[in-house]
């Protein structure tokens, strides 16, 4: 089957698995993931799973990369906070759909190499830094979204404190045991409300960074 069969094949699955917005999909199509895998997954670029990316760490699972970035309802206005920069993958989709994203990595050289992809790719709107992500990145604070690519045992409350009044965060919360859930949290006035969007899988959100 050719790239271009493959990708179409790809977002018909995302189609079906409740992927809609048309933006999302946009995004994914004209982002190349198979330039963010290492080149012994390559083949695999366009199948619908998560693919080891070194370190124990993976590139998430296409659908669930759309339905996270669906779930943010972004806008291109929005300045966007992501924590798990991993490929860069899911860090260009939110690039091409939201003003500027800052990106929190805890290895140095998982964001070294993203780094290196995002740039060969021209996107300009992404800061990025090496530290641990759960502590947010409060110099850049308020964001208007917050998404977190790995699990954490729960809201982590200094991302909810650096989310804008009426922002969204989507952030997976709980161990593998029973089950992570993907949970969607509005900051309101007087604090947060919380929403379950269903069961996921994901690595886990861990604290000390790992420097060179
Ligand atoms: N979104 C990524 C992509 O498209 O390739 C995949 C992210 S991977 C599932 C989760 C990432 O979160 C890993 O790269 C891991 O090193 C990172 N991570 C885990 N705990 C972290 C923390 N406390 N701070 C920052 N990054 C963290």
């Amino acid at each position: 089957m050719s790239l271009d069969a493959r990708k179409a094949k790809l977002l018909m699955e995302l189609r079906s698995g409740g992927v809609g917005d048309k933006r999302v999909l946009g995004a994914i199509e004209k982002t190349p993931r198979e330039k963010f895998v290492p080149p012994a997954f390559r083949a695999k670029a366009h199948d619908n799973v998560a693919l080891p990316i070194g370190f124990d760490q993976t590139i998430s699972q296409p659908l669930v990369v759309g339905l996270m970035t669906q779930a943010l309802e972004l806008t291109d206005r929005m300045k966007v906070l992501e924590i798990g920069t991993g490929s860069g993958y899911q860090t260009a989709v939110l690039a091409r759909l939201a003003r500027r994203v800052y990106t929190v990595e805890r290895h140095a050289e998982l964001l070294k190499e993203a780094e290196k992809r995002l740039a060969a790719l021209r996107i300009t709107n992404v800061t990025a830094k090496m530290g641990d992500g759960s502590r947010g990145w409060p110099e850049q604070a308020p964001f208007q979204r917050i998404l977190v690519t790995a699990a954490a045992a729960d809201i982590p409350p200094l991302l909810v404190d650096q989310l804008a009044v009426g922002g969204i965060m989507i952030v997976p919360i709980g161990s593998d045991d029973p089950m992570q859930h993907l949970v969607r949290v509005r900051r309101t006035e007087r604090g947060s409300e919380t929403e379950d969007l269903g069961p996921v899988k994901f690595v886990p959100l861990v604290g000390e960074p790992v420097p060179h």
